[in-house]
């Protein structure tokens, strides 16, 4: 996957949109390194779905407590990654994907070990990790990002998305990965990987906020200005 990056109309947006977010909600620190392995932002993102962050590590924290690394997680028993797993949403469908998913990589690399991802092209990076079960563009570019490898690829949960379809930024119900090759071009060249983290965190806050899925608050909404629906919503075209 080539990751085309460099300026375009929307990155100045971005821009604006960035200032206008940490204004709101302050920068956001980011996680201790211990969390930014990249076996370890993997297996959270695996067992994550349509679950709090914060429940999702403190599950695998816990696994790794009991289990002491992540080739015994995979060994583990079906029945006991699921007692484990319980305070994740969908616990039988989070223990099912990582045990696939650690198995596929200590078969493809002898063991849990993400380390030769540090040599990749970014794009690349990411392809391999989705040819893994379970892993789709969201996961992949969390490790990339998120991890200590501090690459320039934006994660894009469900809020993320929703936030830059109502902005008008990338394509009304475009698939995470459609948004995300329609955003990667317009992501400004000068931001690090730790900015586009902060960035993801906080479109994420405010999609908890303002942007929620059903009723989004335009009114008091402080991308409002920047917005296509705030706009439509409060100052309609005659
Ligand atoms: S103005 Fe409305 S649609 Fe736009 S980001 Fe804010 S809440 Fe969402």
């Amino acid at each position: 996957m080539e990751l085309p990056l460099g300026d375009d109309p929307r990155s100045e947006v971005l821009r604006r949109l960035q200032v206008l977010l940490v204004q709101r909600f302050g920068h956001i620190e980011r996680a201790a390194a211990a969390w930014r392995k990249p076996e370890w932002v993997l297996v959270q993102g695996v067992i994550g779905a349509r679950t709090k962050s914060e429940i999702s590590n403190a599950a695998t924290e816990r696994m790794l407590h009991r289990w002491g690394n992540w080739e015994k997680v995979a060994d583990a028993p079906l029945e006991d990654l699921q007692t484990e797993l319980v305070t994740q949403t969908y616990p039988n469908i989070a223990s099912q994907r990582l045990k696939a998913c650690l198995t596929a990589l200590v078969e493809r690399r002898g063991k849990v070990d993400l380390s030769h991802l540090a040599g990749m092209e970014t794009g690349e990076a990411m392809d391999w990790l989705e040819t893994l079960p379970g892993i789709g563009r969201k996961i992949a570019a969390g490790v990339m990002n998120a991890s200590t490898l501090d690459r320039r690829a934006i994660v894009l949960d469900s809020h993320h998305t929703r936030i830059l379809q109502r902005m008008g930024l990338v394509p009304p119900r475009a698939s995470t990965a459609r948004a995300f090759d329609a955003i990667m071009p317009a992501m400004p060249g000068e931001w690090s990987g730790a900015d586009f983290d902060e960035h993801h965190l906080l479109m994420k806050k405010l999609g908890q906020t303002w942007c929620r899925p059903s009723a989004p608050d335009c009114a008091t909404c402080p991308a409002q200005a920047l917005c296509e629906t705030g706009r439509m919503r409060h100052n309609p075209q005659p």
